[in-house]
C-alpha cells in the first residue's frame, strides 16, 4: 500500500489524526461491554422522556442474547430486525451479537415482497419487529425459514398509553389495531426481557473473518444484495470515526440520533460510535423537523449526523430561529450530495460546522470526509480516511486518472466489505485487483480532494453530451424559490434523452417554469438545462432522507409507456 504520507492528501490531514490507526480486533459488542463497565451509570440513550444507562441497556441485550440462544440460535445464524429508532432498535442489535448471530436489518417500510426476498436470501431463523409491521411479515411467514417472530411495540419503553405516541410515530398508521396472539413461536420482547437471564454467553469469534451484518442495498436493477460486513469492518470504521471526531469527548457528547439505526450510516456514525465513546443518543423515531429542532436546544446536542434533506427540512421549517442551536459542535452530512447553498446557509443559523462526507453500505460505511477541524472545501466530499486508499479510474483509459479527470472512484481499506452474500459473480464484478468498485463518478484535485460528480447510472446523455444531473440540481438549488430538487434523464425523441426537474418550492414562494428556465440558462449551457419542469409538493425518498431518483424515474418510464 501507498503511505499516506505518499498521498496528494497528506498535506491536508492535521497532526491530530493518525497517519494510519491500530485498530483493536475485537468483537463489534466488545463497545457495549465495555461501556457498562467504564460508564456504567453514563446515560446510553434517551428516548421521548424514558432514559437507560449503559448498564442497563447491556444487562437487557445479555438477556434477549441468551433467550435467542434458547430459540435455536447459532453463532452465524442470521436474526433480523425491522425497527424503527428506539430502545429496542440498540437492544436487539446487541442482543443478536451477543448470541453470535449475524444481524439483517430490514427496512419498517418494506412491503411483503421485499421482506420475504431479504428474508430468504439471508436464511434468517429469527425476526424482531414492531408490532405495526407485524401484518406484513405474518402474511409471508410461512415462505420463509423464521422459527421464531419476536414482537415490540414502541410503547413498550414508554410509560404512557399506546394512543397517545402512536400519532406521532407513524400518521399513516394512527387508529390501526394490532392484535396479536402471542404463541410459542411467536413471542413478546417484553416478556423475553423480564424473563430473560443477564449472563454473558462464551462466543470465539474472529473479527476479520466473522459477520456482524448482513446489510441489504442496491435493488434498482435486480433484488437487493446482502453486503457481508464483519466485526472488523464495523470496529475499524467506528475507530475511524472516532479519530475523524478526535475533539469529541469520551462520555460527554450528546449526540442526536435522527438518521435511522437499519442504514448503514445511522448504525455507525450514531450507534456505534456512541456506544464505542460512551455518548448519550437523543432517539428520534423518525425525522420531525419540529421535534429535532426542540431536542436540540432541549438537550444541548452536540453531535448531528444526517443527510442533506435533513438539513434542509430544518432550514426551512418556520421555528428555525426560535431555537437556540448553539450547543452544536458538528454536524455530518452524507448519503447524498450535500448542496453548497445548503452547507453556507445551515452554518450561518448555527454557527456548527457541517461538513460533508462519502461512503457505501459496502464501506460500513464512511471512506472519505472533509475535516471537521480542518482543512475543507465546499462541494468536495473531502480526504480519505487514514488506511483508505482512494483512486479514480479513467473511463477513457481504464488506468488510474490523473487529477481533475473524471472516472469512476475505487476504494481499498479495512473498512471494505467481504463481499456480497451468496453472489460470487456480483462480488468478482465490483472488485478489481482488491479495490472496489463503487458506481461513482467522480475527480480529484490536485490537492488529493475528491468530487462526486454522479452515480454512473444517472449520467444522463443527451445528443452525445453527458450531463451530470448533480451539477443542474446545484444550479437550481441556488435560486431562492427552490426547496429541493431531483433532476432525471427522460427519453427524447431528437437527443436520445434530455432533461427533467422535479421542483417542490418553498413554502410561501412562487416561481414559474420561465424563470427557472432563465436562471439555469445564466449558469449552465443550454444543452444541461432541464426541457421540463414538474412542480411537486414532496419528493420520494429514503428513510436516511436520500430523495429516490430511481422512483421519478420509473414513474417516468411508466407515464412513457402509457400505464
Ligand atoms: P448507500 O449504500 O445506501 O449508503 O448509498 C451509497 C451511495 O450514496 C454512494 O454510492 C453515492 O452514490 C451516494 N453518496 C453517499 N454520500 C454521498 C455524497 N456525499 N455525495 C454524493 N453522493 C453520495
Amino acid at each position: 500500500m501507498t503511505t499516506l504520507t505518499q498521498q496528494p492528501w497528506f498535506d491536508a490531514y492535521p497532526q491530530e489524526i493518525p497517519v494510519s490507526i491500530s485498530y483493536e480486533e475485537k468483537p463489534l459488542h466488545y463497545y457495549l461491554q465495555r461501556a457498562a463497565e467504564t460508564f456504567p451509570e453514563k446515560t446510553a440513550f434517551h428516548f421521548m422522556g424514558k432514559e437507560m444507562n449503559y448498564k442497563q441497556v447491556y444487562d437487557e441485550a445479555l438477556k434477549l442474547a441468551n433467550q435467542l440462544r434458547g430459540l435455536g440460535v447459532e453463532p452465524g445464524d442470521r436474526v433480523a430486525i425491522m425497527l424503527a429508532n428506539s430502545p429496542q432498535a440498540v437492544i436487539s442489535y446487541y442482543g443478536a451479537l451477543l448470541a453470535g448471530a449475524v444481524v439483517v436489518q430490514t427496512n419498517p417500510l418494506y412491503v411483503e415482497r421485499e421482506i420475504e426476498h431479504q428474508l430468504n436470501d439471508s436464511q434468517a431463523k429469527v425476526m424482531i419487529c414492531l408490532d405495526l409491521v407485524y401484518p406484513r411479515v405474518a402474511k409471508v411467514k410461512e415462505q420463509t425459514s423464521l422459527t421464531h417472530i419476536i414482537v415490540t411495540g414502541i410503547k413498550d419503553y414508554l410509560p404512557f398509553p399506546k394512543n397517545m405516541i402512536y400519532p406521532f410515530i407513524q400518521k399513516k398508521n394512527t387508529g390501526i389495531k394490532v392484535e396479536i396472539s402471542y404463541s410459542d413461536t411467536l413471542l413478546s420482547f417484553t416478556k423475553l426481557i423480564e424473563e430473560g437471564r443477564a449472563a454473558e454467553i462464551p462466543l470465539t469469534i474472529n473479527p476479520k473473518e466473522d459477520l456482524a451484518l448482513l446489510q441489504y442495498t442496491g435493488g434498482t436493477t435486480g433484488p437487493a444484495k446482502g453486503v457481508m460486513l464483519t466485526h472488523y469492518n464495523l470496529t475499524v470504521n467506528t475507530q475511524q470515526c472516532e479519530e475523524w471526531m478526535y475533539k469529541l469527548k469520551p462520555g460527554e457528547e450528546i449526540v442526536l440520533a435522527a438518521l435511522p439505526f437499519f442504514h448503514v450510516y445511522g448504525m455507525t456514525t450514531v450507534m456505534n460510535l456512541s456506544v464505542r465513546m460512551g455518548f448519550n443518543m437523543i432517539i428520534m423515531p423518525k425525522f420531525d423537523p419540529k421535534s429535532i429542532l426542540k431536542a436540540i436546544e432541549k438537550h444541548k446536542a452536540t453531535l448531528y449526523p444526517g443527510a442533506p434533506t435533513m438539513y434542509i427540512g430544518l432550514l426551512n421549517h418556520p421555528d428555525l430561529k426560535k431555537h437556540d442551536l448553539s450547543s452544536i459542535k458538528a454536524c455530518i452530512s452524507g448519503s447524498a450530495p450535500l448542496p453548497v447553498e445548503v452547507q453556507s446557509r445551515f452554518e450561518a443559523a448555527t454557527g456548527g460546522q457541517l461538513v460533508e462526507g462519502y461512503g457505501l453500505t459496502e464501506t460500513s460505511p464512511v471512506a472519505i470526509a472533509n475535516l471537521i477541524w480542518g482543512r475543507r472545501k465546499q462541494g468536495s466530499i473531502g480526504i480519505p480516511w487514514p488506511d483508505t486508499e482512494v483512486k479514480v479510474l479513467s473511463a477513457e483509459t481504464g488506468e488510474e486518472a490523473g487529477p481533475e479527470e473524471v472516472g469512476e472512484l475505487m476504494i481499498k481499506g479495512p473498512q471494505v466489505m467481504k463481499g456480497y452474500w451468496n453472489q460470487p459473480e456480483a462480488t468478482a464484478a465490483c472488485f478489481r485487483d482488491d479495490w472496489f468498485l463503487t458506481g461513482d463518478m467522480g475527480y480529484m484535485d490536485e490537492e488529493g480532494f475528491f468530487y462526486i460528480v454522479d452515480r454512473k447510472k444517472d449520467m444522463i446523455i443527451a445528443g452525445g453530451f453527458n450531463i451530470y444531473p448533480r451539477e443542474v440540481e446545484e444550479v437550481l438549488y441556488e435560486h431562492e424559490a427552490v426547496q429541493e430538487v431531483c433532476v432525471i434523464g427522460v427519453p427524447d425523441v431528437y437527443r436520445g434523452e434530455t432533461v427533467k426537474a422535479f421542483i417542490v418550492k418553498k413554502e410561501g414562494m412562487d416561481v414559474t417554469e420561465e424563470e427557472l428556465d432563465q436562471h439555469c440558462r445564466e449558469y449552465l449551457a443550454s444543452f444541461k438545462t432541464p426541457k421540463y419542469y414538474e412542480f411537486r409538493e414532496e419528493l420520494p425518498k429514503t428513510m436516511v432522507g436520500k430523495i429516490l431518483r430511481r422512483v421519478l424515474v420509473e414513474e417516468e418510464r411508466e407515464k412513457q409507456s402509457g400505464g
